[in-house]
């Protein structure tokens, strides 16, 4: 017999009464997963599996993988800072390619136009009606052995490596030369050079609130509409750091649409991140650089489809 999910078997069968309840529980669901992002998720927890229990469902329906990841996340903050070992896992075939995840490190990070964080290559294979397209989400690997710190030019200190894997900018001394010699020394085109624009500037409307708002970057409080910091240094993705410290999954992995984006503690084997690392074929881009690269895609196949391997984009 055919094997199909809850929500379309409700739908097939006529079970108004079941469907509503999958709806019920999945409102509940997703709102868990959106205020999850406020750090509040065992009460959320428990409430969810109220209302899955008053619904007469099993609760583990509305466990998610956020959740799992928040609570990873708390058990990581309380271990030293040295101890914890922080890496993203990406799993391609669920990106959709939506770009919401460009969208969100944008509005939380308040960058320019030109710079993305967070991008989302789009690679289109075949030829029509046979196409198929991969999604390969990628923003600042934090190398363990990062090409940007030791570029020519780049003065001591400017860029760090933390205890914990994130690799940390001085926007106090990555400015000017420096900052654009530590892009150009990006293998994976990660550092931008902050060139102080905005995209509302010169517009009827003037300046728009949400380019001129603070924003916090390595824990430390910005803004740029008077042209201040970090306009004029290098920027980049810092797993959003401000974020975790405030027990916040990244922004892109809170509001992934595909699910496709994990996030954790290498360090703690009972992390998401770990389980997934050791299940699945996992790649590292440009390995053979030696940038021993702190984001990994999941390199499986989709049953049915041709295997397009990341490395072929990423040898
Ligand atoms: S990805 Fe680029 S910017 Fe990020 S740590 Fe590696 S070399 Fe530096
Ligand atoms: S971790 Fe934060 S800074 Fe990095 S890409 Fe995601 S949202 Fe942007
Ligand atoms: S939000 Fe998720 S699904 Fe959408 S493009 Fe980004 S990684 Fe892919």
């Amino acid at each position: 017999m055919r094997k199909t999910s809850p929500v379309n078997h409700a739908l097939e069968t006529a079970d108004r009464r079941r469907f509503l309840k999958l709806a019920a529980v999945g409102a509940a669901t997703a709102a868990l997963a959106t205020e999850v992002a406020g750090g509040q998720s065992r009460p959320l927890r428990r409430r969810a599996r109220r209302v899955a229990r008053q619904l007469g469902m099993k609760a583990d329906r509305v466990e998610n993988h956020l959740i799992r990841m928040q609570e990873d996340l708390r058990r990581a903050l309380q271990k030293p800072v040295e101890q914890r070992d922080w890496v993203m896992v990406i799993d391609p075939r669920k990106c959709i390619g939506c770009d919401s995840c460009t969208i969100s490190c944008k509005a939380e990070n308040v960058t320019p136009p030109g710079m993305t964080y967070r991008r989302v290559p789009k690679i289109e294979f075949g030829a029509f009606p046979n196409i198929t397209r991969i999604f390969m989400p990628a923003n600042c690997m934090q190398c363990d052995h990062p090409p940007c710190a030791v570029a020519p030019g780049v003065p001591e200190g400017a860029i760090t490596k933390r205890p914990d894997g994130i690799v940390e900018i001085d926007y106090t001394k990555l400015r000017g030369e420096a900052a654009q010699a530590a892009a150009r020394a990006c293998p994976y085109s990660a550092l931008y050079v902050d060139d102080g624009s905005f995209y509302t500037e010169n517009t009827p409307h003037g300046l728009q609130p949400y380019e001129t708002r603070d924003f916090q970057e390595y824990d430390q409080e910005y803004n740029r509409s008077q042209g201040g910091l970090p306009v004029g240094s290098g920027r980049k993705c810092h797993f959003c750091l401000h974020r975790l410290n405030q027990a916040m999954l990244p922004a892109c992995v809170t509001t992934c649409l595909g699910g496709a984006v994990f996030f954790g503690d290498r360090s703690d084997p009972q992390s998401l991140v770990s389980e997934l690392l050791a299940g699945h074929r996992v790649i590292r881009t440009k390995e053979s650089l030696g940038t021993e690269p702190r984001v990994y895609y999941i390199d499986e196949p989709i049953e049915g489809r041709p295997h397009l391997s990341c490395t072929v984009c990423h040898p």
